[in-house]
């Protein structure tokens, strides 16, 4: 017998959703990487309506807020974990960044200069810059390699006390910090400026099921049901969670790693970064001025493995092990990272960093391969500061999937997976992802904006990843 009510609510359904505007694309996640893209498809393609969902009160509330990184613009050439090839890429991003923000008034307010160098410790450090510098200079133009007198005339803090012989390479006159958080208001300000065109900013909306109806995707919210052509999930280590749902990305697990900070005195002028130990898969330690705490220099971030998507956040325990998919696999990947000493040890020592009565004293000998006279009571613990950085764990690979990582399911919608230097990398994650786009829906864009406004006179595109 067929039921009356259930045909009515059915029909009554239909005839609110044929009310409700089809969006050209849906964005979920209002970080630096999803407002980057909604800045580029409201100003670089002629499509007419995209829509941002956001579960929070604001944008980049979340790790792209300056008080949750490391507020560094990776360029590549102090990083000693990144190959020419990743340095360049990310150079590239850079690039892009900066030109974005020079071509706007306001740019001050989260794009800053200061001093930046990696120190070589030791004569096996020490060697291995001079290497590094030789090979990448090239690239690298306003790289200088520099000794004891000079470092003590940029950063006295980093000489002073110190035995051991050091060198350094350092750019001296670049951008290198950026306020990541305005960095996203502005995208989002940018977008919405442009005439002719519905972007909406969907705030206190947090998405939920996604389905597809035919080519329409349904993302159901807190705030109601929306529908679009395209979905884009830029949700941070929720963004496989969203995947894996759908049965997307199944073959990838999540291992959240915390970073905390530690404040100091402000000692030092600029950002000094360390060379990274290279058996070890997270980035060394450096100390820098936090441009939200003017009068401290900070030290970290530490990597702690932590059972929750977003930091200091106990609800999203449950998701973090959805997410997790524990089986031998993650198992094995887990296990074969034990078995390093080296490994071993960090990650033993990332957690004491974090008991109250021993960190700081444990943290304080790595805090002084930068700063050799900081004393215990000099330091102190960046209560609440430090985000997650969401690393895949690639389980037929059975290894860690360093950096970012985006799931292309070819139907018209794109996961995001966002690790550091991922907050640098949004302009050039979102043009990925913009061309997936354009390709998809068959829509235009303005390659000719696109090249002056982001790649700039100067911009050196790579000609891989270059708009074709
Ligand atoms: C300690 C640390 C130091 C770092 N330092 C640097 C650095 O110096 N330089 C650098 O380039 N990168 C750095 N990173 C990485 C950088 O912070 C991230 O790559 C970047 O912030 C990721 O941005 P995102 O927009 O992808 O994610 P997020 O900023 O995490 O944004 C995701 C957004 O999705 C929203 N969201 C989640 N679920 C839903 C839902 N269901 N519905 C609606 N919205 C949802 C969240 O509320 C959040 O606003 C660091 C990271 C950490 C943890």
């Amino acid at each position: 017998m067929v039921d009356t009510a259930v045909i009515i609510e059915k029909n009554r359904d239909r005839l609110k959703m044929a009310k409700q505007p089809i969006y050209d694309v849906l964005i979920i996640g209002g970080g630096v990487s999803g407002t980057a893209l909604l800045y580029q498809l409201a100003r670089f393609t002629d499509l007419k309506r995209v829509i941002l969902l956001e579960k929070y009160s604001d944008v980049a509330t979340v790790n792209s807020h300056g008080r949750n990184n490391s507020q560094t613009l990776h360029c590549g050439d102090i990083e000693t974990n990144y190959s020419l090839d990743k340095a360049r890429e990310v150079q590239r991003t850079a690039r892009m960044l900066v030109n974005f923000s020079l071509g706007l008034p306001d740019y001050d307010q989260w794009l800053f200069k200061h001093p930046k160098m990696v120190i070589g410790v030791g004569e096996q450090e020490g060697q291995f810059l001079r290497q590094r510098y030789a090979t990448f200079s090239a690239d690298f133009p306003a790289m200088r390699f520099i000794l004891r007198d000079e470092i003590a005339g940029l950063e006295p803090h980093i000489v002073k006390g110190r035995k051991d012989a050091i060198n350094a390479i350092a750019i001296l006159d670049e951008y290198t910090t950026v306020n990541f958080s305005s960095l996203s208001k502005a995208f989002v300000e940018q977008a919405q400026a442009v005439s002719g065109k519905q972007v909406e900013l969907a705030l206190d909306t947090c998405a939920g099921k996604i389905s597809k109806d035919g080519e329409i995707y349904q993302v159901e919210s807190s705030k109601g049901r929306y529908q679009a052509r395209f979905v884009v999930v830029c949700a941070g280590g929720h963004s496989l969670l969203f995947a894996h749902r759908m049965g997307h990305g199944l073959n990838y697990s999540c291992l959240p790693m915390a970073g905390s900070f530690y404040y100091a005195p402000k000692l030092l002028q600029g950002k000094v970064y360390t060379v990274q130990n290279d058996k070890l898969p997270f980035a060394a330690i450096h100390g820098d001025p936090d441009i939200l705490v003017p009068d401290k220099s900070r030290l970290g971030p530490t990597a702690l493995m932590t059972p929750v998507l977003e930091r200091y956040n106990i609800r999203t325990l449950p998701e973090f092990l959805r997410v997790l998919r524990l089986d031998m696999d993650v198992i094995r990947v887990m296990w074969d990272l034990f078995k390093v000493p080296d490994i071993r040890n960090y990650i033993l020592k990332n957690m004491l960093f974090e008991v109250p009565l021993v960190r700081r004293r444990l943290f304080l000998q790595d805090a002084r391969k930068i700063i050799p006279e900081l004393r215990l009571k000099d330091l102190e613990f960046a209560s609440r500061v430090g985000g997650v950085r969401p690393v895949m764990i690639d389980k037929q690979a059975r290894k860690l999937h360093m950096g970012e990582a985006k799931i292309d399911t070819g139907e018209g919608i794109i996961f995001n997976m966002t690790p550091s230097p991922g907050a640098t990398s949004c302009l050039g994650n979102a043009e990925g992802d913009l061309r997936i786009i354009v390709d998809y829906l068959g829509c235009q864009l303005d390659k000719t904006a696109f090249a002056e406004i982001l790649l700039g006179e100067n911009g050196l595109p790579l000609s891989n990843r270059d708009i074709a």
